[in-house]
């Protein structure tokens, strides 16, 4: 589109290319970007409305501050605001120590945004106290993927790699509702004739359109991918050839499955013997196969194992690297959760995907910033930690929170909430006043997606640069003004430049020689249009779409398979919860809906929070489709409307997470790896609600 700005729709990692066109009322015109090749102009419904974002009666302009506890926030000067966070800050830190004040960053921050918060945190805060709302998405992934292939990123080939694959296994994955422009490329895949597979105990879109789906109990997954390795093992289907040549560890997997019979895996699983073999025999002889696995496999306590499952399968079967169309990936949700923990926000991690507890890795970060090693904190604790110790030794008394709601967001959300309300003082900026921002002691407004310069990186590892379309309202700044702002507070302005392309060049250089290696992308070159995807380790490189062609990023070159068993460690249902509660997204509504929500359109399609209960599960009870039902937990409950459809398990309730309270059900159990916590199965009781009983509606959720 002639004169209209191109950039990347604010929401899911797909980061679908989007143009926006000036018009007179100040609100662009949204349109996709056909020739950006993810999306190639198609748009989901969350991003065809996402400009009405812009100009929203909502919207933050002012700074707001509470003069005590108990009094309401009211509208003050940024010089007020700033100098209230700045002297909290110094004088907890006096009293309590440095630990004391805390950064927890959204899943949704630019590059630069992310990799300056870590900074903030580490170089003016000098805490250990920081992490980010990742770590509840992806983290178990980039575990199993780091352990095996000594790298994490999303997806190590283009999404368009999909339409190349004869067989596609999607484990708790649904990109037909969640992010349908990526359905192009399966849709491509199955018109030439590729076969796809589902796992998930729902029927959702998705798996409507794949050619067998495998209904499989919730949280366990680990033992199915390891019931299909015995099936592989014992029909001879593994690939010796490329098991000696790439991989190391294969023999003390072959052991540790040797008891995942396939009657055995039916009955764990309730998928049928005939349907674990005819998928194993797929996946094993087609020229081309993948495997994806996101938030249905991943978001348990036994995450990382689960992951680590299914890439010994896809080890096993010689995809990882093979050719065009084959391999194993996550597909991973927040807009740039993937960047997040690149460039430092993780509690463990520096830029460049370096390591805190590493000393060569402290020694070159240090260098970039200009201070010494020991300066540098130590590796903190992981998010849902980080709020349980609120108040405690060594735990926050501030929290300084960015574009992050962890009311909703976090699991067993009440104790959350809970957490924050005992701050000193809880900082959070953002552009709209979050459930999380309304228990704020300082608001600060922030621009948002079109009114900023910036990169992002999306699943593929590709990154991209975000784009001012309009000028930002009069009054918010963005967080690289705000951090350097408060730097200056504290001593420390000059490492916190406001400019992002100052902070990206940076960026860059802290990267450098690292696994998530920036340094040849420059700015120059992402705007003169050039597809490019980390590592690129010089200007001259042109970016690696493919990872593992050759070999993988470990000093032998090879991938590790990591022995995993299925251990059962679900909280499993019993007389008082007596079905498996799991949890995931709408079609309609995106993370913890504090956008979403707000958008006429969305919240007209999806108002209030649901759950799917099947026909036989409800019959009972005496429930009917609409009615409001109470679904309990051993952590809370809610009151939901019940959608009745036979496309659950009937001993399975579904309930999407995008509204107030439904976290409050979630368990907070903590996988041991990578600390990411249980969202997707715990038990659950269902009972019908007194007819004069309503479910709350969007505004009775704000307050
Ligand atoms: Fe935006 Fe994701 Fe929808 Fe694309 S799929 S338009 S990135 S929300």
């Amino acid at each position: 589109m002639a004169g209209a700005t191109r950039t990347h729709c604010p929401y899911c990692s797909l980061q679908c290319g989007i143009h926006l066109a000036s018009r007179d009322n100040g609100i662009p015109e949204l349109t996709g970007w056909e020739d950006f090749p993810v999306n190639r102009g198609g748009l989901c419904m969350k991003g065809v409305n996402a400009a009405e974002l812009i100009g929203h009666p909502e919207r933050l302009t002012v700074p707001l501050a509470r003069d005590r506890p108990g009094l309401p926030l009211r509208p003050v000067s940024w010089d007020d605001a700033l100098d209230r966070v700045a002297s909290a800050i110094k004088r907890t830190q006096q009293r309590y120590g440095r630990n004391a004040v805390g950064c927890f960053g959204g899943g949704g921050l630019t590059n630069e945004k992310a990799y300056q918060l870590g900074k903030f945190a580490r170089v003016a805060l000098r805490t250990a106290n920081v992490d980010y709302n990742g770590r509840f998405c992806m983290s178990s992934a980039a575990e199993a993927a780091n352990q095996a292939f000594g790298i994490d990123r999303g997806l190590p080939f283009p999404l368009s790699d999909l339409a190349a694959a004869d067989v596609v296994l999607l484990v708790g994955s649904n990109p037909a509702d969640t992010m349908p422009p990526a359905e192009q490329w399966l849709e491509a895949g199955r018109e030439r004739g590729a076969c796809h597979i589902v796992v998930d105990p729902r029927q959702t879109s998705t798996a409507k359109l794949a050619h067998r789906h495998l209904r499989s109990l919730p949280g366990t997954d680990l033992a199915l991918a390891n019931g299909l390795l015995y099936i592989a093992i014992r029909e001879g289907l593994v690939d010796q050839d490329y098991i000696a040549r790439r991989t190391t560890g294969f023999e003390a997997v072959r052991r540790a499955v040797r008891a995942d019979w396939p009657d055995r895996t039916e009955r764990t699983t309730g998928v049928s013997v005939a349907d674990l073999t005819a998928t194993l025999r797929a996946l094993a002889s087609a020229r081309s196969a993948m495997i994806l696995t996101a938030r249905g496999a991943e978001q348990h306590a036994d995450g990382t194992a689960t992951v680590t499952a299914w890439i010994n399968l896809a080890l096993a079967l010689g995809l990882p690297g093979r050719n065009r169309g084959s391999g194993w990936g996550t597909v991973t949700g927040q807009g740039n959760g993937q960047g997040g923990r690149e460039h430092g926000l993780k509690a463990d991690q520096l830029p460049g995907y370096r390591k805190l507890a590493d000393p060569t890795d402290r020694a070159q970060v240090a260098a970039v910033w200009g201070i010494r090693p020991g300066e540098l904190p130590e590796p903190g604790v992981s998010a849902y930690e980080m709020f349980e110790r609120i108040g405690t030794e060594g735990g926050m008394r501030v929290l300084l929170l960015g574009a992050s709601n962890p009311v909703v967001s976090a699991p067993n959300a009440t104790r959350v909430a809970e957490r924050l309300a005992a701050l000193d003082l809880l900082v959070v900026t953002d552009f709209f006043l979050s459930e999380s921002a309304r228990l704020a002691d300082v608001v600060l407004p922030t621009t948002q997606f079109a009114e900023e310069e910036g990169t992002l990186t999306n699943l593929e590892g590709r990154v991209l640069r975000r784009r001012r379309a309009v000028p930002a309202p009069p009054g918010v700044r963005t967080e690289l003004e705000i951090w350097h702002a408060l730097a200056e507070r504290l001593g420390r302005g000059e490492h916190f430049p406001a400019d992002p392309r100052v902070v990206y060049d940076e960026l860059r250089r802290a990267s450098a020689g690292g696994i998530a290696d920036y340094s040849g992308i420059s700015w120059d070159r992402l705007d003169a249009g050039e597809e490019l995807f980390w590592p690129c380790p010089d200007e001259t490189h042109p970016g690696t779409p493919r990872l593992f062609t050759e070999s993988f990023p470990a000093p032998d070159g090879r991938a590790r398979f990591v022995a995993v068993s299925y251990r059962g460690t679900t909280e499993r249902p019993d007389d008082r919860y007596p079905y498996l509660l799991t949890t995931g997204r709408s079609r309609t509504h995106y993370q913890s809906g504090a956008q979403t929500r707000r958008n006429t359109a969305l919240a007209a399609a999806e108002p209030n929070a649901y759950a799917e209960i099947h026909p036989e599960l409800a019959a009972p009870l005496g429930i009917a489709s609409g009615d409001a039902i109470r679904l309990t937990t051993r952590r809370g409950s809610v009151v939901v409307t019940a959608r009745l459809t036979d496309a659950i398990r009937s001993d399975t309730v579904f309930v999407p997470f995008h509204w107030p309270r439904v976290n409050n059900l979630t368990s907070a159990r903590l996988d041991l790896t990578s600390r990411m916590p249980e969202f997707k199965s715990c038990a659950v009781s269902v009972t019908a609600v007194n007819s004069r009983v309503r479910v709350p509606d969007f505004k009775e959720n704000h307050g």
